[in-house]
């Protein structure tokens, strides 16, 4: 029953965009006057449980929910804990989401009690107005108090900053001596060039092999074989006793090992973060109540599975690489 694509590599993660609308603008991501998907088109939470279970039994092991902002989806909850029930069997390793906190402090506990173990929380700085004017919407005593009622919860969290050209560079390492003193592990990522954004990605573009040389002035970084089945790559941190991650989708890609596949709300499955092919989900879902024809297109769409991305930011390519919007794929 697995899901094998042609390239040999085994499918068994997931991640679904349960809504492209975030209560964030974050400049690197959207545009502030973003066009979301028509409401009408959404998946309901049913229908994505439906989708997400048909997946569980083709051997996703991992299913991470991520969004624009999973937790503003109303009723999510009710989709979480539907969805517990893969873990409580067994089926399902690891069900886990990627949040921008805002709205942690109000379900930490009940994330934790439907079996999830690890967040992701992204976060770029440290600095309230920085803050403010990165997300345009965010505050950042609020996403404080969020990783506060999560920990007091029991997740284990990860922190995912984008880094910055002349935003966030210099302040990388207070957030990995922030995030690592309080137990959590810290990512940085390469910003990709997905949608059309109001500034210029070539002023924000900043390559980690540079972030990490800076650092490396500072942090004794030795690289270690831990993985959490995503594309990060890990180093232990001495001085802070704790780790630190690179995901490289521009200066090193790590498609060669990339085992995930991504759903939109609107059930459509795309193969790559980084080209446009996609197949629709939805209309063999609604098409009947068994998943036979579901299933049938989803081997069908693991089958055209591409090699990997091509991503390029520079001042001649002044274009997204694809025009969709991290937010519709949740990265
Ligand atoms: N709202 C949730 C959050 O903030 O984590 C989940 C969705 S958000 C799109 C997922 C991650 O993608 C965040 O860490 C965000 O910083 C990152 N992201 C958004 N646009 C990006 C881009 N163009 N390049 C790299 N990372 C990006």
């Amino acid at each position: 029953m697995d899901m094998i694509d042609p390239f040999g590599r085994s499918i068994s993660y997931l991640r679904v965009s349960v809504t492209d609308r975030c209560d964030f603008r974050c400049t690197y991501c959207m545009a502030e006057d973003m066009a979301f998907l028509p409401k009408k088109d959404l998946l309901s939470l049913e229908e994505l449980d439906r989708l997400c279970t048909v997946f569980v039994e083709k051997g996703v092991k991992k299913l991470r929910l991520t969004g624009g902002e999973p937790l503003v989806r109303k009723n999510v909850m009710h989709l979480i804990r539907q969805l517990s029930r893969h873990i409580d069997s067994g089926a399902l390793e690891e069900l886990t989401l990627t949040t921008n906190g805002s709205q942690l402090s109000r379900f930490a506990q009940e994330l934790a009690d439907c079996g999830v173990k690890r967040i992701n929380v992204s976060l770029d700085t440290l600095d309230p107005d920085k803050f403010h004017a990165i997300t345009r919407w965010g505050h950042l005593a609020k996403v404080m108090e969020g990783i506060d009622a999560a920990q007091a919860a029991g997740l284990h969290i990860k922190i995912n900053a984008v880094a910055l050209k002349d935003f966030n560079d210099t302040e990388i390492p207070e957030i990995l001596r922030w995030a690592n003193g309080r137990g959590m592990d810290l990512t940085v990522i390469e910003t990709m060039p997905m949608g059309e954004i109001d500034a210029d990605r070539t002023d924000q573009y900043l390559p980690l092999s540079l972030l990490r040389a800076n650092l490396e002035r500072q942090f004794t970084l030795t690289d270690i074989p831990f993985k959490t089945g995503g594309p990060a790559r890990y180093v232990d941190v001495a001085e802070t006793g704790g780790k630190l991650g690179f995901i490289t989708p521009m200066t090193h890609n790590f498609c060669e090992s990339c085992n995930r596949v991504r759903l939109t709300c609107t059930g459509t499955l795309y193969m790559c973060l980084g080209q446009e092919d996609a197949a629709d989900l939805r209309a063999p879902l609604r098409a009947s109540e068994g998943n036979e024809l579901l299933s049938n297109a989803i081997d069908e769409a693991i089958g055209r599975k591409p090699k990997g991305h091509d991503f390029i930011i520079d001042r001649r390519t002044n274009r997204p690489s694809v025009s969709r919007h991290m937010s519709v794929t949740g990265g």
